[in-house]
């Protein structure tokens, strides 16, 4: 007979199930999570020793890959020199070497950074600079406005604003006031604007909120330019503030620095998260044009934006932050980013007439496929996929009845192939022809 053996040890994953609650999981249903020992470049190694090709950048924050040499080395150094200060009251150098780069790269009419620690955060202060905006000049304005199916985070104004779903529908009662717009798609652009255009006159729009030219939680969507365009044309006639919510498309991602850089009309506010500070350290910033700074700016201390979470513009982040932009500048990452694109634009072709596909997307290094199946079969169906693919040491997490990549920069080409291969050996596998 076995007898309770207090000599063996529990696995990490064993002792993680017995005391921990982890973000977006149903416990009941989702078994115990795997335990990761280590990660260097796109590799991720479990507790048993397994590999793993990080195909999401680890939710596209590690985009210089894993525990790089020269992140590492920089928030070291600021290790040993300033770990933490106080942002309200004081300043230091690493947020303001981080604030010039910055501004160098966003686009021109931004010109002050507000910082934060996480995206859901970036988002809200984004919305609550385009609410105080006009409640600061002395108008009413009550709503937001989002494109429907978005995702800006799991804060209150932020779920508000993103598209209803199983994940934040038991708030629903709770939300701030949102007005919802479809997508534009190029073929239902007039559409689009007429319902805008209705909406507008029978609201009072604050602030417009978007995630510019590919929505990511929804599944790598992407959506028409000329469309968004149009939008932004008619929400700057109606001042009404647009936000872009750039914390998945921005640092390269879509092919240039942000995705804001492909439109004409530049955003009032910029939301900025995830691989801003490399993958090492949580940060967020939202950055504004000189208007909306202008409307905060006065005698009255009540005008003032008062947000402030304590970690903000911490000083290991900011390090982590600039190590990262210095890395985005080189051209080693830049032909990187380029490599990617066209390996996976091949990869597209050869996929595209598939039976089995539905659909491809690709901006970027974002590449999503759409598998023909049965809407009943969605759920289940992504369990299958994230096995087959976990299986044969490659994470990626497919939405739905969608697969995507957002490999890191430094991702090899033998890795890049390996996910392509495991993709096409999982499609062959998992759906069946006659399903
Ligand atoms: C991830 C994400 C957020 C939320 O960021 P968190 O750091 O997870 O709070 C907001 N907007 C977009 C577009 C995102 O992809």
């Amino acid at each position: 007979m076995k007898l309770y053996n207090p000599f063996k040890r529990k696995s990490i994953s064993e002792r993680d199930s017995d005391l921990i609650w982890h973000p977006l999981t149903q416990h009941k249903t989702s078994g115990n999570l795997l335990a990761i020992k280590k990660a260097k470049g796109a590799l991720l190694t479990d507790e048993d020793g397994n590999e793993y090709i990080d195909g999401i950048a680890s939710w596209y924050t590690s985009m210089y890959g894993h525990c790089h040499p020269a992140i590492i080395s920089k928030v070291n150094q600021q290790m040993k020199t300033l770990d933490q200060i106080v942002f309200s009251g004081f300043t230091h150098k690493p947020a303001v070497v981080l604030a010039e780069k910055l501004l160098e790269i966003l686009p021109q009419n931004q010109k002050k950074l507000f910082f934060n620690d996480n995206g859901s955060t970036a988002t809200e202060v984004g919305i609550k600079m385009a609410l105080q905006y006009h409640h600061n000049r002395g108008e009413k304005r009550k709503q937001m406005l989002a494109l429907e199916e978005g995702f800006h985070g799991d804060t209150f104004g932020a779920m508000s604003v993103s598209g209803l779903s199983v994940y934040n529908g038991a708030f629903k009662d709770h939300f701030i006031e949102v007005v919802r717009l479809p997508k534009p798609m190029g073929h239902n652009n007039d559409e689009v604007i007429e319902k805008l255009q209705k909406l507008i006159a029978e609201n009072s729009i604050a602030g417009f909120i978007y995630e510019p030219l590919v929505q990511g939680a929804a599944a790598m969507k992407t959506y028409s330019k000329e469309g968004l365009e149009q939008i932004l044309e008619v929400c700057k006639k109606n001042q009404i503030i647009c936000i872009a919510d750039e914390v998945m498309t921005g640092f390269g991602k879509t092919g240039k620095n942000f995705a804001s850089d492909y439109l004409s009309l530049p955003p009032d506010i910029i939301c900025l998260s995830k691989a801003l500070s490399a993958g090492m350290v949580p940060m967020g910033i939202t950055s504004c044009s000189s208007t909306i700074y202008e409307a905060f700016y006065a005698d009255e201390v009540e005008k003032g934006l008062f947000h402030g979470h304590t970690y903000t513009g911490n000083p290991l982040a900011c390090a982590a932050a600039i190590a990262g932009l210095e890395l985005l500048a080189s051209s080693e990452i830049q032909n990187n980013i380029q490599s990617i694109v066209v390996a996976h634009q091949q990869f597209a072709n050869e996929m595209r007439n598939h039976p089995k596909v539905a659909e491809i997307r690709q901006i970027g290094v974002i590449l999503a496929i759409d598998l023909n199946v049965e809407m009943q079969r969605y759920g289940s169906l992504r369990d299958q996929l994230f096995d087959f693919f976990m299986e044969n040491g490659v994470f990626l997490r497919p939405l739905g009845n969608t697969i995507y990549i957002l490999p890191p920069y430094v991702i090899k080409k033998e890795e890049l192939e390996k996910i392509y291969q495991t993709i096409k050996a999982c499609i062959k596998e998992v759906i069946p022809i006659n399903q």
